[in-house]
């Protein structure tokens, strides 16, 4: 790994504090195809003409034609295809809910059969592709001068990055972190997806010419201005800020941990401690990602708690039915009221809790159950009610209007108010998956692209 140009920070040595035995603990899920395997998978394909597959992916990969060429042996071939659609088609083949997504669309389930291994066939290629030295055509040989800053190196601003310079635009990505990816390197699973892995596909993408400042936060008025001044164009591709708090006592001790901390903590920063017995708050897929990881790094008792039922559960079904079959403990309609600490104070002694009515109306209101209040004994507290929005840089940025905290855009374009900023990505869509941020800063680059070329062509300025 080479990601060294601007680079003030670590180097992929630090991800080899994961020790070796946490590495067994977070063994692939999907392990990889064979050859054979894969082969014998792709000419199970009906390659249908309308592909209901690629109309579900967001970045409208086109399956039929790359699985065709795994069944012909080009596995290059099968990459390009890919890689056409989505640059992050190595990490979205493993993170990817590809049951709700292409492998949900597969005419095989109205058949009742088992649809076709999309992720898998896509994991094949993108592997042999990587062992292969991931050299990527360019799509123009023509060199532009148009300038375009990134803010964030997570998909959005990498997929809008990749893009640009594939039509021969400079572009930099700004990123206030020390290792680039967003939460394809720090927040999404290690058994999905392993940090070197994400890391190496970034290092494709900076092959490519794209340029990096790390540890550079883009805060405050003279930050913008200069950005402003030093590029013809801006995208934001930021995502979303801290996870919320829960607002009750005791969520001061030093063992009630945010879910975001916890699992970028194990993958990139060496910290596996957890405690024996852990309560994790929440139930979407990071909630289920932090318990189903507490659980590999050893904690014996994991309980989740959730103050509705699990209908109304945001995290995906497959998720929890893994998570229930690794031991997670969902406890329904309850709510955490408050964080007992040990006798001396240090530690963590206890969560108290309360049984909440239930509720089918979608309100949020909430009604505690009349003697109802019960405790779950635990060292650890990790919180997952959701990430809160970059407000304070988002309202910073001129003329970009927000509504609920996240950033309008047109939906073909990802242009925002101000005709010098695009954005896409989890700061536009208020929290999705890696694929949709792909698709969100891909479609920006290209009308970025087309923006930059009448401009030239005119000898003008984007004007904000
Ligand atoms: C715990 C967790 C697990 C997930 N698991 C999955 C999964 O299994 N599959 C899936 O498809 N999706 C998953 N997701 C969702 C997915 O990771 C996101 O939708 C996707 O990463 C969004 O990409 P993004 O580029 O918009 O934002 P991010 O990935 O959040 O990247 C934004 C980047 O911007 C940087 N940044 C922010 N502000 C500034 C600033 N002012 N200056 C410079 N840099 C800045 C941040 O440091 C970050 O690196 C998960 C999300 C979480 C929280």
């Amino acid at each position: 790994m080479a990601l060294s140009d601007g680079h003030a920070g670590r180097s992929e040595h630090a991800l080899l504090q994961v020790r070796p035995e946490v590495a067994e603990r977070f063994a692939e899920v999907h392990p990889p195809l064979g050859a054979v395997a894969a082969l014998a998978e792709a000419n199970r394909c009906l390659y249908c003409f309308d592909a209901p597959c690629a109309a579900a992916c967001p970045t409208h990969i086109d399956v039929p034609r790359f699985i065709k060429k795994i069944s012909q042996d080009n596995l290059r071939g099968s990459a390009l295809t890919i890689l056409d659609a989505n640059i992050l088609g190595a990490s979205c083949a493993r993170v990817c809910p590809v049951e709700v997504l292409c492998e949900g669309a597969c005419v095989f389930h109205r058949y009742n059969q088992e649809p076709i291994h999309i992720g898998l066939l896509q994991r094949h290629a993108m592997d042999a592709f990587f062992q292969d030295g991931a050299v990527l055509p360019k799509k123009s040989s023509t060199e532009h001068t148009g300038r375009v800053a990134c803010i964030g190196a997570g998909p959005a601003s990498l997929a809008c990055a990749a893009e640009l310079r594939l039509r021969g635009h400079g572009v930099k990505i700004f990123e206030r972190q020390e290792l680039p990816g967003g939460l394809n390197t720090h927040g999404v699973a290690e058994y999905k997806l392993r940090a070197v892995d994400s890391l190496r596909e970034i290092e494709m993408i900076r092959a490519l010419g794209v340029e990096f400042a790390f540890g550079d936060e883009i805060r405050g008025e003279a930050a913008l201005a200069q950005l402003d001044k030093d590029y013809d164009v801006i995208f934001i591709g930021v995502g979303l800020g801290e996870m919320r708090r829960l607002s009750i006592s005791g969520e001061q001790l030093s063992d009630v941990r945010n879910a975001l901390e916890f699992i970028a903590g194990y993958k990139t920063g060496g910290n596996v401690r957890v405690g024996r017995r852990v309560v994790v708050v929440g139930a979407g897929n990071t909630a289920i990602d932090a318990a189903r990881a507490a659980k590999r790094l050893g904690a014996e008792e994991v309980h989740l708690l959730y103050r509705r039922g699990s209908r109304q559960m945001a995290a995906f079904e497959f998720e929890y039915e893994d998570a229930k079959r690794e031991g997670v403990l969902f406890h329904w309609h309850t709510q955490p009221t408050a964080i007992h600490a040990t006798e001396s104070g240090e530690g963590i002694a206890a969560v108290e809790c309360r049984r909440v009515k239930e509720n089918e109306s979608g309100s949020s209101a909430m009604e505690f159950l009349a003697g109802s209040a019960f405790r779950i004994p635990c060292e650890m507290v990790i919180t997952a009610i959701g990430q809160s929005p970059l407000l304070e840089l988002l309202k910073s940025l001129r003329g970009v209007k927000l509504e609920d905290g996240r950033v309008q855009v047109e939906r073909a374009t990802g242009r925002t108010a101000n005709a010098k900023y695009f954005a896409g990505g989890d700061c536009v869509n208020g929290g999705r998956e890696v694929v949709d941020a792909v698709a969100d800063g891909k479609r920006a680059a290209v009308a970025i692209a087309s923006v930059l070329e009448k401009a030239n062509v005119r000898g003008s300025h984007v004007q904000s």
